[in-house]
């Protein structure tokens, strides 16, 4: 087995990331940071969506392990105190991966004949800084919404926990293959009108957005930002790749909803 420590340059995680290499090499572990096997990030979430981007184009082949030297994350369960069990689990691997859902994401440039394609863990944003964005929003082909506001964003599973839900998006459990459209800023009177509420879109759905004909928009893949392009087109589906994570042992996932967001919960 072919392993790469990605580690975030935090002085905690790159003393975590030297204990673990000196550890690795006193078991002959193998290291590959071309093509690894599992790629363990140190760090916290925003980690693993760098170490995710990074091999994007290996998904088929690599499974992602999660150290956090910060807060629990949820890509990244595993303490720094867990570093021997994470080895002895290493050692007695066999394959064994629990998958989620990835977004695809598809641009139309104005200047380009063919869409260029992107794939995000978390989620796209379509936004306009300064003035309203205006864009038509097709669920399925059919027209759904004249949408005004500041932007839409498009997230997955486990990227409901994040930026979709501090647009009052709902928490999805990342075992349902879904697609959340949640709104910026809507604008919402007697000539505007949007559903004004998130919605979660079925696995053989996709979402259309065409902007209205301006170039000022500014997009969002993940931690990615394109700006300065002429969107005509983006087409947002469920994607048929899907990240592997190592699974080592069981992790609740509301369990992890509750320590992140309310904490210690004690019955009356
Ligand atoms: P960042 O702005 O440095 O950090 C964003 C925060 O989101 C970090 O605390 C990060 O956790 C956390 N996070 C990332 N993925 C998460 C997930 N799936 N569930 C819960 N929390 C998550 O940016 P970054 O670290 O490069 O991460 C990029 C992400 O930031 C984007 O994908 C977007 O979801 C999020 N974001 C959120 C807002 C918002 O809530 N208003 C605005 C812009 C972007 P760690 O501390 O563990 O890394």
């Amino acid at each position: 087995m072919k392993i790469e420590i990605y580690a975030n340059d935090n002085e905690k995680s790159l003393k975590v990331k030297r204990e673990l290499e000196t550890k690795f090499a006193e078991r002959h572990f193998v290291m590959d940071a071309e093509h690894p096997d599992i790629v363990i990030t140190i760090g916290g979430d925003g980690t693993l969506l760098s170490a995710f981007h990074q091999y994007e184009d290996q998904l088929d082949s690599v499974r992602f392990v999660g150290i956090h030297t910060g807060h629990l994350g949820f890509y990244t369960d595993w303490r720094t105190d867990e570093l021997d069990d994470l080895i002895i689990s290493l050692e007695s691997d066999n394959g064994q991966a629990i998958t989620y859902p990835l977004l695809d994401i598809s641009v139309r440039y104005r200047d380009k004949n063919k869409p260029e394609r992107y794939l995000a863990l978390n989620e796209a944003t379509l936004k306009r800084i300064g003035m309203t964005m205006a864009a038509d929003v097709y669920i399925g082909g059919e027209l759904f919404e004249r949408f005004r506001g500041d932007g839409l964003c498009v997230s997955t599973p486990t990227g409901s926990t994040a930026y979709n839900k501090s647009l009052g998006g709902a928490v999805i459990h990342p075992s349902l293959d879904a697609l959340q459209l949640t709104e910026i800023g809507s604008l919402n009177n007697l000539v505007y009108r949007t559903i004004s509420s998130p919605l979660i879109i079925a696995p053989n759905d996709w979402i259309t957005i065409f902007p209205n004909e301006t170039s000022d928009y500014f997009m969002t893949i993940d931690q990615e930002n394109i700006y300065g392009r002429d969107v005509e087109q983006i087409m947002f589906k469920i994607s048929k790749k899907k990240i592997r994570f190592a699974k080592y042992r069981h992790n609740a996932f509301w369990k992890r909803v509750q320590s992140a967001f309310i904490g210690d919960v004690h019955e009356i």
